[in-house]
Formats: C-alpha cells, structure tokens, sequence
C-alpha cells in the first residue's frame, strides 16, 4: 500500500470544481496539487480566439531518460447539469450513494481523468519514475467549440519540441460493463448542401418553367438508395443521410427556382471529402435531365475524419490490461461519435478507454466506485507493460 491518494478522492475532488464549459472551475489547479509534487512540470496555458470564450488548459509532463513518451489525454470541462432541481444529489457534491459516485463529470470525464492520475501516482509511489516520459494532456474546452483546448495545446507542445509515442484517452468506451470495448479509431462525418436550381414560373404552364423540386427528389431518392461500402473489418458501412429537404415555396401558383438538400455522412476510412463529395455530385448529375438545370455542392469543413490505430503493439498490450483485470476480451470499436482523439490521431497512436458511458450528459450522471477501481487497475497494469520497473 501507499498513501497515494485513490481515484475515488480524486474523482470526488474533480466533480467538486464546477467546471462548465468554458470554466476551469478549480478542477486544473487541483490536478496541478496532485501532479507538481510528485515532480510532474505543469504548465496552464490560456488560448483565446475572438469570438469565443479564453480557455485553460494542463500540460504536465514528468521526463526521465530516453525511453517511450506516453500521453494521457483528456477533459475537465463538463456539459451544463440542466435542472438542478432534478438531481437526486446535487451535481457538483461528488457524493456516493449506494457504490454510485453521482455529479456531473462523473462519466465524462473526470471518472477517467482520476483513475489515470491515480494509476500513475501509484507507479510513481510504487516504483519510481519511469525510463521515459508521461504526460497529461487535459483540456478545457471539450465539450464547447473546442477551438481553444486540444488542437492548440498539441501545437503548443509540438512548438515546444515534445514528441509523443503513444496517447491513451480516458472518455467512457464502454457502453454497458467495464470491458465492452476500446477504442482504436473513429468514424468521420461530413455535412453539405445540394442545390438544384432550374428556372421559375407558373404552374399553369409548367412548359415555361424547370421545376427543381422533382429533380431534387429523385437526386434524394438515388442517392438514399445507393450503397456506399459494406464496412471493413474494424468499420461499419458508412452511411449519408439526408436530414432536411427546403425550398421555403409559400405560394401554390409557383414553380420554385431552387431546392436544397442537407444531408450529413458518418463514414468510415474508405472514404474522405474528395471521395464523398465526388460520389455525390455524380448521382447529382446522373439525374439532371438537360443544361437547364445546375446543381452545385457545398461542404462544410470538416475536421473529422475517419481514422484508424495503426499500432498493433499499443492496441494489443492496452487489451491484455483489460483482459487481465476484467476477464473479458474488449471489442476493438470505430462506432459513436468523435472525440478529442481525432486531433492527437496526428501526432502519436492513440486509443480510447474509459469508463461506462450509459448516463454521460443525463440528469444523475454517475459511475459505480467498482468501475473507478477497476480503470484505475487497468491503467496501472498497462503502465506496468509500457514501463516496466528496475529490478
Ligand atoms: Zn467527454
């Protein structure tokens, strides 16, 4: 045993801090208490773009000889509670009722941040500093615009001269038990707007006129219908749906000038933006009858692509962990939605594994203390492969 202190009180002290996007909350300063003692540099930078809030962050890194850079990454910030009212304890308590840590943030993620902070302080108690690097890369800015949090802290440490082996993120994967699965990549998704513009007139003489709305229609209709891969080993198909069909035509006498269709696709590595808008505007132009009709496309720029983990060594050993602590062989998942991951992919490997998602953003979020332990556990064990101890 050492006295360092457990996930659980750092959990608690976390959900403590009401650190709502863009607060800090007191929840960096705190990590900053936990980390400089023990010898970690901490360093808070402030990133600020106009038109959106100041933001601060945490970079703390703890550097021993020339061996591996390991990376935890993750967020302090957390989504509004809603009402409070509605809470059975309230959001910002970090009480535990029942082996439930209740708060916002429990889940996502401060659960995770506490159990990588623990399972470092551990091995740092346990077997002194490690050959190499560990780093926490934790961010502010998650959960808002992200424009101030992960993109420019990993610039800032890439300027700084920092190179990164591997990076572990700690937001909940798993969607049912400790175990279900880890993260190694994240499908992308991409937005746009077709427009078909033909030529307005009177429905009385639709002869006269080009009527956008049924070439818009069969556009919808074709490319609904087409099937754009049948997934891959670690992918589902990718799939493009159409979320809104306008034409805002308010009179019944009137053939409209223009349609629009929005659509938005979750794809997987098969496929990126040129792929994509290249595969709609051909099935766009399969169904324009004649040079009295143009259709056009506009993406909205996208920084989600689809990824994928290309080291075995980092997927394989982080799942032997897990196999190890819970018994159970996690799936190795590309579904649900993007996360920070899609930024730091750039720089290093990296994988997702944190704890159970099921009530993340709900009204009593909460975590079971045996999951916090068992993270924490499961962290600590794959600290033990990637920095195995002197003597
Ligand atoms: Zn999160």
């Amino acid at each position: 045993m050492t006295n360092a202190p457990s996930a659980l009180d750092i959990a608690r002290k976390l959900v403590q801090c009401p650190s709502v996007t863009p607060e800090e909350g007191g929840a960096l300063a705190y990590l900053d208490t936990l980390l400089s003692p023990v010898g970690f540099q901490v360093h808070r930078p402030v990133f600020s773009e106009s038109g959106t809030p100041d933001v601060e962050n945490l970079f703390a890194k703890l550097s021993h000889g020339k061996g591996p850079h390991l990376v935890f990454a993750g967020h302090t910030d957390v989504v509004p509670t809603g009402d409070e009212g509605l809470w059975t304890l309230p959001p910002f308590s970090g009480e535990v009722k029942e082996g439930m840590l209740y708060g916002r943030g429990t889940a996502d993620m401060k659960g995770g941040i506490a159990a990588f902070s623990a399972a470092v302080l551990q091995y740092l108690a346990e077997h002194g500093e490690p050959e190499g690097s560990i780093s926490f890369l934790i961010t502010g800015d998650e959960e808002g615009p992200a424009t101030n949090g992960t993109v420019k802290l990993l610039q800032w440490a890439a300027d700084k001269g920092e190179h990164f082996s591997d990076a572990i993120v700690g937001e909940p994967t798993n969607p049912d038990a400790m175990g279900d699965a880890i993260k190694i990549g994240r499908r992308g998704s991409l937005s746009g707007t077709i427009t078909v513009t033909g030529h307005q007139g009177h429905v009385a003489y639709p002869h006269l006129a080009h009527n956008p709305v049924t070439i818009m229609a069969q556009i919808v209709s074709k490319i609904s219908a087409a099937v754009l891969d049948h997934g891959t080993d670690h992918f589902q198909p990718t799939n493009l749906e159409f979320i809104s069909i306008d034409v805002g035509n308010e009179a019944w006498n009137l053939i409209p000038k223009k349609a629009t269709a929005r659509f938005n696709v979750r794809h997987n590595d098969l496929w990126d933006a040129q792929k994509l808008s290249d595969f709609v505007m051909k099935n766009a132009k399969d169904c324009i009858p004649s040079s009295d009709f143009d259709v056009t496309l506009g993406l909205i720029p996208s920084n989600a692509d689809a990824f994928l983990t290309r080291s075995d060594t980092l997927i394989q050993s982080f799942s032997e962990s897990v196999k190890k602590i819970t018994g159970r062989t996690p799936e190795h998942s590309t579904d649900g939605g993007t996360s920070d991951a899609r930024f730091i992919k750039n720089y290093c490997p990296v994988i997702e594994f944190g704890l159970v998602g099921k009530t993340m953003h709900m009204i009593d979020e909460h975590i079971a203390v045996d999951d916090l332990k068992t993270l924490t556990d499961i962290y600590y064990d794959f600290l033990m492969r990637y920095f195995p101890p002197k003597g």
